[in-house]
């Protein structure tokens, strides 16, 4: 990416091992996420542009001397971070703060170096011909993103939810919300095609319209008060502000879409209601681990939320179609 909405596909040297804990993987699937929009919308014009992207599966090609939990061969899965899975925040869980760890920005490409393979990849067993790869390339990114918000948020049988953006994160928000318990799932989103698979996905109820309208909408569908848990899957303020909207007191406020704002209300509008405000980035391998079997076996179906597939030289107008929303989510085959 040069600049906004200035996207190149250029020639590059391949990757190569530089660390002994390092592989090289063959892409097989990667994609376009919303979070690669902000920059399509803001980047100012370089020079020398930058590489992006940082969902992908694929197979390994070569591993450094130290790694020993992938081999060559091997179909793997890649969170959008890296990380070793052994300092204190990875045996936490919090991979996303390990102390050696960084955040892939080169997916959008034939081949990925991936430091600290042994932590960062996760076996799955498919070929290369799979009819789970989207399903699979989810597990990189907006399923874990989503599943992030509802276990930060504590979503379990008896919460409430109001899910808000109805982009790919959104709609396996409500899958995972669903998938954990939740009886109401309230989704808040414009489009009617998306919030329609969100209805496959789970949502009991939909609500298109925004702000104090929107607010007024889901208390009626609530009791009044709201829900216990708010699951924020798009980063800009209106988001945030409708949020602090929906959320029961006492309540929870999970924001997973990254945030474009700098400031935001979190005095008394948080504090006189005991609302508590968590998430985070979610690309934890913990996540990976545990809804990788439900894909494999079925009983989930996230990859439903691409809609378009193109060639690595289409991906320019890959983020074309995303940005004008004439495509949900976009499959990237290199
Ligand atoms: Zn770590």
């Amino acid at each position: 990416m040069y600049g906004a909405g200035d996207v190149r596909v250029e020639k590059l040297p391949d990757p190569t091992l530089q660390d002994a804990t390092d592989a090289l993987v063959r892409v097989v699937r990667t994609c376009v996420c919303g979070s690669d929009l902000h920059p399509y919308h803001s980047l100012p014009a370089t020079a020398q542009g930058r590489q992006m992207g940082h969902e992908f599966i694929g197979v390994v090609e070569d591993v450094g001397s130290e790694v020993t939990t992938v081999r060559p061969g091997d179909f793997v899965i890649a969170p959008f971070a890296w990380f070793d899975g052994t300092c204190e925040f990875c045996r936490e869980g919090l991979n996303t703060s390990c102390l050696h760890g960084g955040f892939f920005s080169e997916a959008q490409a034939e081949a990925v170096r991936v430091p600290l393979a042994d932590g960062t990849l996760v076996k799955a067993p498919v070929g290369e011909d799979s009819a789970l790869l989207p399903s699979l390339l989810t597990l990189s990114d907006v399923l874990i993103t989503g599943h992030h918000a509802a276990v930060t948020a504590g979503v379990g049988e008896r919460t409430s939810v109001t899910v808000i953006g109805d982009g790919a994160v959104g709609l396996l928000a409500v899958m995972a919300a669903r998938r954990l318990g939740a009886e109401q799932i309230v989704l808040m989103g414009r489009h009617k095609v998306r919030t329609d698979l969100g209805r496959e996905f789970g949502a009991t109820d939909v609500v298109a319209e925004r702000g104090e309208e929107g607010i007024e909408k889901v208390r009626e569908l609530t009791g009044g008060q709201g829900t216990s848990t708010v699951l924020e899957c798009v980063g800009h303020l209106p988001a945030y502000e409708q949020a602090l909207g929906v959320v029961r007191s006492g309540g929870v406020i999970s924001r997973v879409g990254v945030p474009q704002y700098e400031q935001a209300p979190a005095g008394p509008a948080l504090f006189r209601r005991n609302l508590t405000l968590t998430g985070g980035p979610g690309a934890q391998r913990r996540y990976v681990e545990e809804l990788l079997p439900d894909v494999l076996e079925g009983r989930i179906e996230p990859g439903r939320v691409f809609d378009r597939t193109v060639g690595l030289d289409e991906t320019p107008e890959g983020y074309r179609a995303m940005d004008r929303r004439e495509a949900l989510k976009v499959l990237v085959r290199p």
